[in-house]
């Protein structure tokens, strides 16, 4: 699942040979874009995803959905039958908790990246097996009710958001982000962003970092499938 700034995610993930995946955005091929060409520019970015498949390698098929999704119920519906989700949206707000509800229930990893202004970031959820989106969204709840009240707040100025990437750093993330699909499709190495945020920052030197997540005891996706957490992460 993808928009267009993330589409290079198609390069990455095609390399490798996969065999088949299910595209969905709802979005049209941009100008700053630099995947398709710009003879695709104004089609539909998941026809030019399916355009792009075929050329590339024959035996790569993808299924185009151009559609929004706006539940966990939707991600589910298009997610029957896969293997592994790849998430790099970020509309609806909630999306990742939403991808995090729907892959519980179809019981597939999936893989998150995206762009936050001047910071690559990504990481990866393996449902039941190690903690989970939610477990880090409550972990955040919790930290919330011990900021005082003017942190807890919107800023009274906000100041424009820059960003600087550019296509090719971004396909920097994909590619990252494609190694840990890889992990997980082929068990040839355990996942290394599971329940971790691997982040690279682009305003300062390319500087990278690693934020792991824990399991949060009132999780109630990660309670629903107990018997699947391992000791060590159910701690
Ligand atoms: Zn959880």
């Amino acid at each position: 699942m993808g928009q267009p700034p993330n589409s290079s995610a198609i390069w990455a993930i095609g390399a490798f040979g996969i065999g088949g995946w299910v595209r969905a955005s709802r979005w049209w091929v941009p100008a700053r874009q630099f995947v398709y060409g710009r003879s695709a520019l104004g089609r539909p970015e998941v026809l030019a995803a399916a355009d792009w498949a075929a050329t590339y390698s024959g035996g790569t098929r993808v299924v185009p959905i151009q559609e929004r999704l706006d539940s966990a119920a939707a991600i589910e519906r298009l997610g029957d039958g896969v293997d592994i989700v790849v998430c790099a949206i970020d509309s609806p707000p909630n999306v990742e908790l939403m991808v995090n509800e729907a892959c519980f229930a179809l019981d597939v990893p999936f893989v998150h990246g995206g762009l936050n202004y001047s910071t690559l970031v990504h990481w990866s959820v393996d449902p039941g097996r190690a903690p989970c989106r939610r477990c880090l969204e409550l972990h955040r709840d919790d930290e919330q009710l011990t900021l005082p009240t003017v942190l807890r707040q919107d800023p009274f100025i906000a100041t424009p958001p820059v960003n600087p990437a550019t296509g090719p750093i971004v396909q920097l993330l994909c590619g990252l982000m494609s190694v840990e699909i890889v992990r997980y499709l082929t068990g040839i190495e355990p996942p290394v962003a599971a329940a971790t945020y691997r982040m690279i920052e682009l305003a300062d030197g390319l500087a990278t970092a690693t934020a792991p997540w824990h399991h949060h005891p009132d999780c109630p996706l990660c309670a629903k499938v107990a018997d699947r957490v391992p000791a060590e992460v159910a701690g």
